[in-house]
């Protein structure tokens, strides 16, 4: 039986979460509320009605926007409204209808794979185990946690895509330079359990509405006027702005 909780870690998540103190979980917590009052709206962008759908939308969604996902998705999903019927269809019979994706040959071939292995060895279910969803073709952590997440309210994970990324950096959540799972793991570290997957939407929302990769929008936000003094970009924005109103 494990005893330390970092063993309980190690048997859940299969390695034990970083370390942090009371005072890194308090302004943790503090973020999150004001994320919550900010964004209550926040949700999975992707559309989709069946665990299986979002599944698919997830993989066809790397490296494309969500936008471009469910421009394409309700065709797809029209055409294909099972398991069975992807895993019966052949990745070509599915490229068409996803072309306007990028990489859309290999995005057709994991999602024909994936749902004939749900098919084959989950009894046309959707797993909902992280371990049982890594087996699936071209489903890695970000995948299975947006799935385990949004479908089964399951909280495996904080699901970091590029603009998770990048605002836990820029707010002091995670060090400069950490790589994606080491901010995964921080992450969860940092924030109660129940509160990972709306995480994840928070952040993304206060990435599209303010905090973006170029030009972020620093002043006035109330995350921001909070948070912010953690961010170089925040610091060094109204000197960007006199230099540019004094080369004008
Ligand atoms: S202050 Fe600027 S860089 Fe920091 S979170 Fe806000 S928008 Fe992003």
């Amino acid at each position: 039986m494990p005893t330390s909780v970092s063993q309980r870690e190690v048997l859940e998540f299969g390695f034990a979460l970083p370390k942090t103190t009371p005072a890194q979980r308090k302004r943790a917590g503090r973020l999150l509320a004001l994320l919550a009052e900010s964004y209550p709206d926040a949700h999975c962008a992707l559309i989709y009605s069946a665990a299986h759908e979002l599944l698919i939308a997830t993989i066809l969604s790397a490296q494309a926007t969500d936008a471009s996902v469910n421009k394409a998705t309700p065709g797809l999903f029209a055409r294909f409204p099972t398991p069975e019927s992807f895993a019966a269809a052949t990745p070509a019979q599915i490229e068409p209808y996803i072309r306007s994706i990028g990489l859309f040959r290999s995005k057709a071939r994991a999602i024909h794979e994936s749902m004939r292995q749900v098919v084959e060895q989950f009894d046309g279910q959707v797993p909902r185990t992280m371990h049982e969803l890594l087996t699936l073709r071209g489903v890695a952590r970000k995948t299975a946690g947006v799935v385990l997440g949004n479908a089964f309210g399951i909280n495996m994970n904080v699901v970091v895509d590029t603009h998770v990324h990048r605002l836990s950096q820029r707010l002091g959540l995670v060090p400069k330079g950490a790589n994606v799972q080491q901010a995964e793991r921080a992450l969860m570290a940092l924030f109660p359990r129940e509160s990972w997957c709306a995480l994840s939407h928070m952040l993304i929302f206060h990435g599209r509405a303010a905090c973006k990769a170029r030009q972020p929008s620093c002043g006035g936000h109330a995350v921001c006027e909070e948070f912010g003094s953690a961010c170089e970009l925040r610091i060094s924005a109204p000197r960007r702005t006199a230099k540019a109103k004094r080369t004008q």
